[in-house]
């Protein structure tokens, strides 16, 4: 409970105890009144307050005023203890929609609770605890075990395993040693590292994450501005209502003014829409938590909303589906030995981030001399063009040697061939066999269990391999040997496929294919660890790299719209019978706010359910 509401609540408390004090007192008149009005003024006053500098805005009608002249037009009635009784519950109900967004908000921030406190920055052979915001790209950190890893970089000595499960919701310890890039927010556990920094705080995988955490709810679903506009309309049609209510029956009927305009106050009452206002947001906002919890991060409500009608499911190969880090399976050069052709292509690669080139340098394993190389080119969807040793290089697929008109010797491997020619001149070829993601074929089924009417596999490579990836997974189509431009085009007639109302899904690495995230109604990154383009690119992003985790995320818009659905009715449907007795003169004041208040509170309840989900 944050400060403001412990506040808020010994207010009501005390109010509750002075309001039973009053009603107990043995006082008439206007001593009685008074009483109340002190009563009135302590747990109502600040209503009062907002409602008159509202109206000094131009902003009459919204729920301060609804109360206010519904509370002040029952003292008018003589009817004090209703009126108090009124805004303290009215205050109860406020209160209890207030604690369940800050709580949910919390358990968001607790889920992302990853940003570092201090780091240890090494210093003329000094350890210097600083705040993170102050450490330069190029110092050297010092985590010891126990503490979050406060800037991304590359660790230069010292091994450890460390807990990734705040960004990734994943269980199981990476070990990691020097050598290898680290990324903040994660938690070292049993060994001291050092790290170079590589990005300043700012820019470093935790601030990222929690910039997108903290503007998800800016982008609103579709629901939540029917809200907005709903209440736009609604409130001075109510208001009109009242006033035709207070006013029209005792005209025509004769009847006491007082008896109608007291109805007209509780119509007044009944019709304030909490329930549905506060609800709604909340329920996007637990589907946002509940989302975040396994590791997914979505980037507005709009998305999670428009997640629940996908219909097309469109995933890129390499990275997505498999591993995206091949093993090399042979090397045939030409005129040299195996280890030779492999060092050159090591550093005809080692600008490139594709998981080709990544694969490739792994697989030579040694230091490369970078003065050697100059005029790099990266060719997507083709490969790479640089300058060794003065000797211009090509290192890529068929289309690359067929662009360059250089004749090449066809491998009937079904991996991924890597040919390479040497100042125009043929030199062999690497194989490289990419393994699938130990969960792929559980995700493509549980995305038809979801009601997913197709999935299409969009790859740059070379058939054989797309066919048979594609043929493992049991997807509906696939479509190989793409350039990232043909990747588009491809999508755009996708598009053409599903219904109007149909939503299409790209899933890609970010690597060649962030036109195509971007064209997609719903583009999805692995954002694993790594790929900032990609991350930024996307509107979710799957933080494990686990395909499955697209189905998770799917049944979890599609229960935070039923959520959504039933708070909607079950606001409405008790606001409508409510506000016609109240019309008639049966429902008192009473009722009224015990119908909002409950109804708020079983919305919100219901709300709250968005954020457990199942593992
Ligand atoms: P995908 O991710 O769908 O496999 P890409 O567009 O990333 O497709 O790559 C398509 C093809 O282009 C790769 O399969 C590879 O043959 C070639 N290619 C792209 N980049 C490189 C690179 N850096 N080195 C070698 N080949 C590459
Ligand atoms: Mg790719």
């Amino acid at each position: 409970m944050s400060k403001r509401e412990k506040k808020q609540l010994i207010r009501i408390l005390i109010s509750a105890l002075l309001y039973i004090a009053a009603i107990l007192l043995p006082v008439e008149g206007l001593a009685k009144l008074a009483v109340f009005l002190v009563v009135y003024g302590i747990i109502g006053g600040d209503i009062l307050l907002k409602a008159c500098r509202n109206i000094l805005n131009g902003q009459v009608f919204d729920e301060n005023f609804l109360m206010s002249v519904a509370t002040v037009g029952a003292f008018f009635l003589g009817e004090y203890p209703e009126g108090v009784a009124v805004m303290l519950f009215y205050q109860v109900g406020e209160w209890f929609q207030s604690y369940a967004v800050s709580k949910s908000r919390r358990s968001i921030a607790e889920l992302m609770d990853i940003r570092p406190d201090f780091a240890n920055v090494l210093r003329d052979g000094q350890l210097e605890q600083v705040d993170p915001d102050e450490v330069k790209v190029g110092d050297t950190v010092v985590v010891k075990p126990g503490e979050r890893i406060p800037l991304d970089g590359i660790v230069i000595e010292g091994a450890s395993s460390i807990d990734t499960s705040a960004l990734t919701g994943e269980s199981v310890p990476r070990d990691i040693e020097a050598g290898q890039a680290i990324i903040s927010g994660c938690i070292n556990q049993t060994g001291r590292l050092t790290i170079e920094v590589t990005k300043e705080f700012g820019q470093s995988t935790v601030a990222k994450i929690l910039e997108l955490v903290e503007n998800a709810s800016d982008k609103k679903s579709k629901s939540e501005n029917f809200i907005t506009k709903f209440a736009r309309y609604y409130t001075p049609v109510v208001v009109i209502a009242a006033v035709l209510l207070a006013v029209l029956p005792p005209l025509l009927t004769g009847q006491a003014f007082s008896i109608w305009i007291e109805r007209a106050l509780t119509f007044l009452v009944i019709s304030c829409p909490c329930a549905l206002v506060i609800s709604i947001p909340l329920s996007f906002f637990g589907g946002i938590g509940g989302a975040s919890k396994s590791g997914v991060l979505v980037k507005g409500s709009n998305y999670l909303e428009a997640l629940a009608a996908t219909e097309v499911i469109v995933f890129d190969k390499t990275g997505t589906l498999t591993k995206g880090s091949f093993a090399v399976s042979s090397i045939q050069p030409e005129d040299m030995t195996a280890d030779e052709l492999l060092e050159i292509a090591a550093y005809a690669e080692d600008y490139s981030n594709h998981p080709i080139a990544v694969s490739i340098k792994k697989a030579f394993g040694r230091d490369v001399d970078t003065t050697r190389i100059s005029d790099v080119e990266e060719i997507a969807g083709h490969g790479v063009k640089a300058v060794i040793n003065g000797k211009v290089t090509l290192a890529g697929n068929v289309k690359l040697m067929e662009r360059e008109k250089i004749p090449y010797k066809s491998s009937t491997s079904a991996g991924t061939v890597i040919h390479l020619a040497i100042e125009g001149k043929y030199a062999g070829y690497i194989c490289i066999e990419d393994e699938i993601k130990a969960d792929s074929r559980q995700a493509i089924q549980e995305l038809k269990a979801a009601g997913i009417r197709k999935t299409v596999m969009l790859t740059g490579d070379a058939d054989a391999v797309g066919q048979k990836v594609a043929g493992e997974l049991m997807l509906d189509q696939a479509y190989t040997e793409l350039l990232p431009a043909d990747k588009v085009d491809r999508l755009e007639e996708l598009m053409k496929v599903k219904s109007t109302k149909g939503k299409l899904i790209f899933v890609g690495d970010g690597i060649n294919d962030a036109p195509v995230l971007a064209r997609a109604d719903i583009g999805i990154a692995m954002g694993g660890l790594g790929s900032d383009a990609a991350i930024e690119a996307a509107d979710v992003v799957i933080m494990t790299d686990e395909p499955s985790k697209i189905a998770t995320v799917i049944n979890l818009s599609k229960k935070t719209l039923r959520i959504v659905r039933q708070n909607i009715i079950l606001a409405l449907g008790v606001k409508g019978v409510v506000l016609v007795l109240g019309a008639f003169g049966l429902a008192s004041m009473w009722a009224a706010v015990f119908s909002d208040v409950g109804v708020s509170v079983i919305a919100i309840l219901n709300a709250i359910r968005a954020l457990n989900i199942k593992k």
